[in-house]
């Protein structure tokens, strides 16, 4: 479902991504754990079309991201075919991103709606069975500021998936909740891990990586430090450098 080979990502002098190579299988769940600053944010980044590689290959669900291959050369794709990439893609960040003027339904049925031009009857029906699937089905009507931080984080994982992604990429997803609301929004990922929906999340919480993860990679200053199955790296990291960094988290 992923491929990274090599990935390189500089801004201006400074690189970021120092050749990156990973793969996610379908229905896999990837934890991606590691410093303030290693490049995590920008891996999803790119892999989701919002920063362009400098070098190597990135393939999401059998595409090359961003390119057209044609004879050993590269040509950028057109905005629209980028679209259509994306498409298959959601992600969901730190910060909710919900549109505050709308109610929780409406930031569910916005994309389906404006992008897919569905139906209005079935994006709503459709949005209303994603509102129940991560519990919030009373609070349809609600706008982002009556909800908690985690009904919002919630409500934006639904609007994610409302344009039934392939591949879901979370950023951190509950690093600004209040502690009591974290396990919640844990929970709904948890459930749509065990749906079989593929996905790479970066977090800092062990608990989520060893339960739900299949695999389990420590970044640092632009490189995999180290991968595996999430009890081994966990319990014995093997790098010194993964050591020192679960020392200080654990
Ligand atoms: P992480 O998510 O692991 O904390 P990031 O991917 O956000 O790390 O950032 C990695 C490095 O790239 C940091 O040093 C950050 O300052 C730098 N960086 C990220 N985005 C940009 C940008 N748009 N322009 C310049 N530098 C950036
Ligand atoms: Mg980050």
């Amino acid at each position: 479902m992923v491929r990274a080979e090599q990935v390189h990502k500089s801004f201006g002098r400074t690189e970021v991504l120092k050749g990156i190579d990973l793969e996610v299988k379908p229905g896999e769940v990837m934890c991606v754990i590691g410093p303030s600053g290693s490049g995590k944010s920008t891996f999803l980044r790119c892999i989701n079309h919002l920063e362009k590689i400098n070098a190597g290959r990135l393939y999401v669900n059998g595409h090359l991201v961003g390119y057209r291959e044609k004879g050993g050369k590269l040509y950028e794709l057109r905005d629209k075919e980028v679209a259509a990439q994306r498409r298959e893609i959601g992600m969901v960040f730190q910060r909710f991103n919900l549109f505050p003027h709308m109610t929780a339904l409406e930031n569910v049925m916005e994309a389906p709606l404006r992008v897919k031009r569905q139906p209005k009857g079935e994006v709503r029906e459709r949005a209303t069975a994603l509102l129940n699937r991560v519990g919030l089905g009373d609070k349809a009507n609600s706008y982002p500021a009556q909800l908690s931080g985690g009904q919002q984080q919630r409500v934006a994982i639904a609007r994610a998936l409302a344009m039934e992604p392939a591949l879901m990429l979370f950023d951190e997803p509950t690093s600004a909740l209040d502690p009591e609301l974290v396990g919640e929004v844990l929970e709904v990922m948890k459930q749509l891990a065990l749906d079989g929906m593929t996905m790479i999340v970066v977090t800092h919480e062990m608990g989520f990586a060893r339960e739900v993860g299949d695999s389990l990679v420590f970044m640092d200053e632009g490189v995999v430090v180290e991968k595996g199955s999430p009890r081994e790296v966990l319990a014995n990291p093997r790098h010194p450098r993964t050591q020192d960094f679960l020392s200080k988290v654990l």
